[in-house]
């Protein structure tokens, strides 16, 4: 049966369909999906438009229950959505179920944040004049997410879309569209008007660039690769729309002599394989200090030894697939280039054979690595990871803050002078002391700096910035 896109309120079929490979088993298909066109995206604009004025003006207590029962029904159905999740994008049953408690849990936050919408009321500086500042949809937003959480990212926009009183047109990437499906079937069933909230399942180059073109989106939230965020970018300058960007990362974790080793490898760890590497946050630069350098690589090496690698559904896996065939090859091409660049590959890299064909790959760590190489400054998005020595904490924070990125930035210290230091200095969003550079709360902002993001922060009570525009009203009394 092929899962189809919502539109209006109606489920649509269309012409093509496209299907959902399993990467841990490529002959596992997970389903089929509908393919939509540009001109399915346009009606699905249209619907949201149409739909803005009655969603805008709903009752909080509407829009509170709707979001509750959606993450009443995520949380109840973690299990099987963690699977399909895992199923689909390769990241472990553990990892897939706890993306979907998170995904439940920012619902349930935002259900929450419909009862505490408030305003100011203020004294104009003119006498017997009140001023009130109040909170406003924005309108159409445009949704386009990535394929590496299937299901949080999408959670973490469209929840706070429709708090607000927006309407929605949701684009999710082609490699995962069975989580992204399978909320937006749950907040339908949960009593969301028609139009409200619609999904167009297909290409970036024609659904995501028909909702770039449209003059009646009104802001789009996007996740995604550097050169597709330029793209909105420009888009939305010419349409003078609001727009939000979380691309790339290549997030530096510090390790300092002091630290205690233990913390620094399984941060370290943590940071740079789990997930299989396919997390904005991850750490792909390991800085180290000499004093401490032979030893964490000698750890690492023997912690990595230890690594599960295999079928994401298997009790026991500790890292899953690559998510597909040019992922790898993205991966693979780096390794080649790290070796060609005068990096050691002190461990891992190789293509491994499973029960069945899938895209596995032996996590792979680079030592005696400089700042300037090509795997230092570019992102892999992959279970690859450099190790660059450097001589104090002063050098590596320079190290640190030398990318065009600036997402998160970790360090291993049990220096609170260093640590301090480190929070206040780090060119980055999100800054963790001896815990991984990725792995974040669901009720706290999220989002970077320089080339990582563009906009305000996602989630959190910080996310209003984005989904409401203000209004100052003056009343002469
Ligand atoms: P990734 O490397 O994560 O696939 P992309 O930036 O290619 O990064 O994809 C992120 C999202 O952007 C996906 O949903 C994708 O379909 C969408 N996308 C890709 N190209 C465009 C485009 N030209 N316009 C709008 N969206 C696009």
């Amino acid at each position: 049966m092929v899962q189809k896109n919502l539109i209006d309120g109606e489920w649509i079929a269309g012409s093509e369909a496209f299907r959902n490979i399993n990467p841990s088993n490529t002959n596992d298909v997970v389903g089929e999906y509908a393919r939509a066109s540009a001109e399915d995206a346009r009606a699905a604009i249209a619907a949201a438009k149409a739909a803005f004025p009655a969603w805008s003006r709903s009752g909080i207590l509407e829009r509170h229950a709707i979001l509750r029962r959606t993450a009443d029904e995520i949380l109840a159905r973690k299990d099987e959505l963690g699977k399909l999740l895992s199923r689909e994008e390769g990241k472990t049953l553990a990892e897939g179920i706890g993306e979907t408690v998170r995904a439940g849990q920012i619902f349930d936050f935002f259900a929450g944040e419909c009862l505490r919408l408030a305003g100011e009321v203020l004294p104009s500086a003119r006498p017997n004049i009140g001023v009130e500042i109040t909170r406003e949809p924005v309108g159409v937003v445009g949704i386009i997410t990535p394929w590496n959480f299937p299901i949080a990212i999408p959670a973490w926009k469209i929840a706070p879309a429709l708090c607000y009183g927006n309407t929605v047109v949701f684009k999710p990437a082609e490699l995962v569209p069975g989580s992204s499906w399978a909320i937006v079937d749950i907040l339908n069933r949960a009593g969301l008007p028609k139009g409200v909230l619609n999904l167009v399942m297909g290409k970036g180059s024609v659904v995501g660039q028909a909702m770039l073109d449209s003059p009646d989106i009104h802001a789009i939230t996007f996740t995604g690769s550097t050169g597709t965020g330029k793209r909105v970018a420009l888009a939305s300058v010419e349409h003078n729309r609001k727009y939000q960007l979380e691309m790339g990362g290549k997030n530096p974790f510090v390790v300092l002599d002091d630290a205690d080793l233990n913390v620094a490898v399984e941060a370290a760890v943590n940071s740079a394989f789990f997930s299989t590497g396919q997390r904005c946050t991850a750490s792909s630069r390991l800085i180290v200090t000499e004093g401490i350098h032979d030893r964490f690589v000698a750890a690492m090496g023997e912690r990595m030894k230890g690594l599960v690698i295999d079928d994401a559904l298997k009790a026991g896996t500790q890292i899953g697939p690559v998510v597909d065939e040019s992922q790898l090859k993205q991966d693979t091409d780096y390794i080649a280039i790290g070796r060609q660049e005068g990096a050691k590959l002190a461990f891992g890299g190789e293509l491994l054979k499973r029960d069945t064909p899938g895209f596995y790959l032996q996590p792979a760590l680079f030592t005696e690595a400089t700042n300037a190489m090509r795997i230092s400054r570019e992102e892999i998005f992959g279970p690859v990871a450099s190790v660059i020595r450097v001589k104090d904490y002063d050098e590596a924070l320079t190290v640190a803050d030398d990318t065009p990125f600036g997402l998160s930035s970790g360090i291993a210290t049990t220096s609170l002078k260093h640590a301090t230091h480190f929070k206040r200095n780090a060119e980055a969003g999100m800054v963790m002391v001896n815990l991984p550079t990725a792995g974040v709360d669901f009720h706290v902002p999220f989002g970077g700096r320089k080339g990582s993001s563009h906009g305000s922060r996602e989630q959190g009570r910080y996310a209003a910035e984005f989904y409401t525009t203000v209004k100052t009203a003056y009343t002469l009394a």
